[in-house]
C-alpha cells in the first residue's frame, strides 16, 4: 500500500498523491457543499487520498488562491495536514488499517479496546469511534475553517455505529463535514447513504495507471494492472508484496498442473480471488469471449463450461468466509487440486458436483 502524503509535495497539484484525482477533486472542490459527502468507487481506486485532498483543501488557509486551486500544500494548515496533526481534521480508521495508512488513530478508542496485545486488531469502525467523531464536530473549529470528520471505509461501521452517526448526519453540527470513503457503498444503510451527497470514482485511465505503477518501479504494469481489475494501489500492493508479471503469467499453467507454490504465502483472500479470476478467464476462453485478467497466452483452453461453472460456484460462497481461520496450507491444497480438476478437459463421468472439503486444522 502507498503511503498517504497529503501535502508532501511543494507544487499544488502535483502534490496529490494519485494523479488521477485530480479531476475528481476540482468537480468535487466545485459542487459538493454539503455537510457530508460519500466518495465511493469499484474497489480501492483513491477514495481515502481524495477525501484526505478534499480535507485539506477545505482547511488550506491560502486564501488568495481560488478554491478549485487548494490546497496550496504550502500554508500552516497544509504543512499541519501532511504531519497528520491539525487539531480540525479528524481521521477514522478500523484498528487493523491504521499502520497501513500511517493513521495513529485518533478515534477515542480508549484502551480498553487496545489493552490486550492478544487480541487481533478490528476491522470494524466501532460505536466508541463514531461517538468520539461525534463530540469532535461539536466542538469550536481550533484554526477557524470548520471541522473535517474522514471515516474510511464507512462500510466498515459496525451498525451501533452507523446507527450512532446517523442522527449526526441528520442534524449535522455547526461547520463541520464528514467525508465517508467506501468500496462498497451497497453495504452501508441506506439511510445514511440518502444523507450523504454522492461523488463516484471510477478506476483511472490505463495509460496514466500504468505510468504511475511503471515510475513506482512494477516491471510490465499492464499486466498486474489487468490481474487487479485495474486498480493501480491494488497492484502495486500485490508487486510490494512479491508477486511479479511472471509469476502472474505463470500461475494458470501452474495451477492445471496442481502446483499450489507460487501461491503459497499468500492470504487466503488473494488466493481465492486469483483462483475466481482464473475461472473467470478460462471460461470466457471457452464461450469465445477476451479474458480480463491474465494475458491470453497464459491460458489454455479446453475446461468443461459445467466444470467451470460448478468450480465458480464454489469459489464465491468461499470468498464470503475467507476470514474463517482455516489453516492456510490445507485449504491452498484443497484448492488447487480441485482447480487442477476444474481446468480438465471433461471426460465422462466427471466431478462437476463434487464440491471443496476444506478442513478447519485447527
Ligand atoms: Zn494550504
Amino acid at each position: 500500500m502507498s503511503a498517504v502524503e497529503p501535502g508532501a509535495h511543494a507544487s499544488g497539484r502535483a502534490g496529490l498523491p494519485l494523479p488521477w484525482l485530480g479531476e475528481p477533486l476540482r468537480q468535487a472542490l466545485a459542487t459538493r457543499h454539503g455537510h457530508a459527502l460519500l466518495i465511493h468507487g469499484p474497489g480501492a481506486v483513491g477514495q481515502f487520498e481524495l477525501a484526505l485532498a478534499l480535507a485539506q483543501a477545505w482547511l488550506c488557509e491560502q486564501t488568495s488562491l481560488p478554491l478549485a486551486e487548494r490546497p496550496c500544500n504550502a500554508c500552516p494548515a497544509c504543512r499541519l495536514v501532511a504531519a497528520r496533526s491539525h487539531p480540525d481534521l479528524m481521521v477514522i480508521v478500523p484498528e487493523a488499517l491504521r499502520e497501513s495508512l500511517g493513521w495513529s488513530g485518533d478515534a477515542g478508542e480508549g484502551d480498553d479496546e487496545r489493552d490486550s496485545s492478544k487480541k487481533k486488531p478490528s476491522k470494524d469502525i466501532r460505536i466508541e469511534a463514531i461517538r468520539a467523531a461525534i463530540a469532535f464536530a461539536t466542538t469550536t473549529s481550533g484554526r477557524g475553517r470548520g471541522k473535517l470528520i474522514v471515516v474510511h471505509p464507512a462500510e466498515r461501521m459496525n451498525p451501533a455505529a452507523a446507527n450512532a452517526f446517523l442522527k449526526t448526519l441528520e442534524e449535522p453540527a455547526g461547520d463541520s463535514r464528514f467525508l465517508l470513503c467506501s468500496a462498497a457503498p451497497d453495504a452501508l444503510a441506506a439511510t445514511i447513504r440518502s444523507r450523504c451527497q454522492d461523488l463516484a470514482l471510477t478506476v483511472p485511465a490505463r495509460t496514466a495507471a500504468e505510468a504511475w505503477l511503471a515510475e513506482r518501479g512494477v516491471d510490465a504494469p499492464e499486466v498486474l494492472l489487468a490481474a487487479c481489475g485495474g486498480r493501480p494501489q491494488e497492484a502495486l500492493d500485490w508487486a510490494e508484496s512479491g508477486v511479479d508479471a511472471t509469476a502472474w503469467r505463470g500461475l494458470p499453467g501452474r495451477i492445471a498442473r496442481g502446483d499450489a507454490s507460487p501461491l503459497r504465502g499468500w492470504p487466503l483472500a488473494r488466493v481465492v480471488d486469483a483462483l475466481q479470476k482464473l475461472c473467470h478467464d478460462v471460461a470466457a476462453l471457452a464461450c469465445g469471449a477476451e479474458p480480463r485478467y491474465f494475458p491470453r497466452a497464459s491460458l489454455s483452453t479446453g475446461a468443461g463450461v459445467a466444470s467451470l461453472l460448478a468450480w465458480n460456484r464454489e469459489l464465491s460462497r468461499l470468498a464470503v468466509d475467507v476470514e474463517h481461520p482455516w489453516s492456510v496450507d490445507l485449504a491452498l491444497e484443497s484448492l488447487v487440486e480441485r482447480s487442477r480438476e476444474a481446468l480438465k478437459t471433461p471426460r465422462s463421468g466427471g466431478r462437476e458436483e463434487q464440491g471443496l472439503s476444506l478442513n478447519s486444522g485447527r
